[in-house]
């Protein structure tokens, strides 16, 4: 079927876009019990309000069960159940009666955007607010407006959830997206919800690597997570990505690690090289999501990010037209299949070596195609370069980009030399690959 995972991607978001998510309360439990529909053994761990991670400290529960602004004539105009963005996020309660002028300071609006709803809001500072149209705003009439926010903040629990799959090593892949913008799309359901169905491709997989996949709230929800497990990510993690902005018809894009030369930085121009030959490649000056806290001094992770375009660079970003209509079937099955071969790469990738002086004889090994022909040259060419470049000093990931030839078409050609004992790893350099 054409796009069929893109396809699956695209109805799990669409079933998340509804819900009322944000750094904590109901919308997130509610997303971890869906996601956990995909992903069974998905596990969701709850971490107590008040609870001291490194600077930070968790943030009270925060639940809406409805909002709204009553015109003059007592007509809702801007209702919370008609659009969740409309509640400033972390809103306190409300309900009051007021003139415009003094409504006038608990509204937003985007007067660029006339007809979009901006997503905003105020975790640590308490406030509360509407967020609306530039359009609806500019009609309101002077007078006297009922204004409610049915909400809740009060101590709790930040829910995150975390899925380990074990491979042959205890070495991990770490792969991170977050859960807590309301309904938008792009940034930021198409993350987990791709993450989603990628951990279902890991599973069905034969792995070298463990596979550590964490849904957690951006920011505070990574500082929670490091606070956990930074001494165990430290030692175990070999790459990984932040996952976001990954349904947009935009080409291709990357944000690198800190570092910028890791083994995920490596494997993901490898990839993008020949999935989107003009990929755009971001400065780490432009972070903006949970690198933040993974590639800190200290931390240092591995962590980069494969999206498409890149959060605050397309004009629907962080407004209500970041919409379900925004992500496409065919961009998410785009990213995925880039995501998968980036997977591929780091699971085939390890250091090579030649086990002859001299280029070995294929003939005889039944490596020499019996035809000469086009395709069958290239084949004997992209053996003899790898057996060339196959020093015990390249990994495959270099070699693969020394010769000009995807991993992807190397892996079987890797398989046939070691096989025939022509090509030889050292188990000491496959541990040294993440380093
Ligand atoms: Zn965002």
């Amino acid at each position: 079927m054409v796009h069929e995972i893109g396809n699956a991607i695209h109805s799990l978001a669409t079933r998340l876009f509804p819900i009322c998510r944000s750094l904590t309360g109901q919308g997130v439990r509610d997303s971890i019990s869906i996601l956990q529909e995909i992903v069974p053994n998905l596990r969701r761990i709850a971490v107590e309000s008040g609870e001291q991670c490194f600077d930070w400290v968790v943030p009270d529960e925060w639940n809406v069960t409805d909002a709204y602004i009553k015109d003059p004539t007592g007509k809702r105009i801007v209702d919370f159940q008609e659009c969740n963005l409309h509640v400033l996020g972390y809103s306190l309660p409300v309900h009051e009666t007021m003139s415009l002028e003094a409504l006038q300071d608990h509204l937003y609006s985007i007067p660029e955007q006339p007809d979009a709803i901006p997503y905003i809001t105020s975790y640590y500072k308490k406030r509360w607010g509407f967020c609306l149209t530039q359009r609806l705003r500019d009609q309101m009439q002077p007078g006297q407006y009922e204004v409610k926010i049915d909400s809740q903040l009060k101590p709790g629990h930040l829910h995150y959830a975390e899925l380990i799959i074990p491979g042959r090593s205890e070495q991990e892949i770490f792969l991170s997206t977050y859960l807590c913008h309301p309904s938008l799309a792009n940034d930021n359901l198409s993350g987990p919800c791709t993450l989603a169905y990628l951990a279902k491709h890991i599973r069905e997989q034969d792995n070298f690597y463990t596979y550590r996949l964490a849904f957690v709230p951006e920011t505070i929800g990574a500082i929670v997570y490091l606070n956990k497990h930074l001494t165990e990510l430290k030692r175990k993690v070999v790459a990984g990505l932040v996952m976001t902005c990954m349904g947009d018809e935009g080409k291709l894009s990357y944000l690198p690690s800190r570092a910028g030369n890791t083994l995920t930085d490596r494997a993901a121009r490898h990839v993008l090289r020949y999935v989107e030959p003009d990929f755009v490649e971001h400065s780490f000056l432009d972070r903006g999501s949970d690198e933040r806290q993974y590639c800190s001094p200290g931390v240092d992770l591995p962590m980069g990010s494969i999206m498409r375009t890149k959060y605050g660079l397309y004009p629907e970003y962080h407004t209500s037209l970041d919409n379900l209509t925004l992500i496409t079937p065919s961009a998410l099955q785009h990213t995925y299949e880039a995501l998968v071969k980036f997977i591929e790469c780091i699971e085939h990738n390890e250091v090579l070596t030649t086990s002859v002086y001299g280029e070995p004889q294929l003939g005889k090994r039944g490596l020499y195609p019996n035809l000469s022909t086009k395709q069958s040259n290239k084949i004997v060419r992209n053996l003899r370069n790898l057996i060339a470049y196959a020093d015990g000093h390249a990994d495959l990931i270099k070699i693969a980009d020394e010769i000009s030839v995807p991993v992807w078409e190397l892996t079987e050609s890797v398989a046939a030399l070691k096989k025939e004992k022509l090509l030889h790893t050292d188990v000491q350099a496959v541990a040294l690959c993440g380093s």
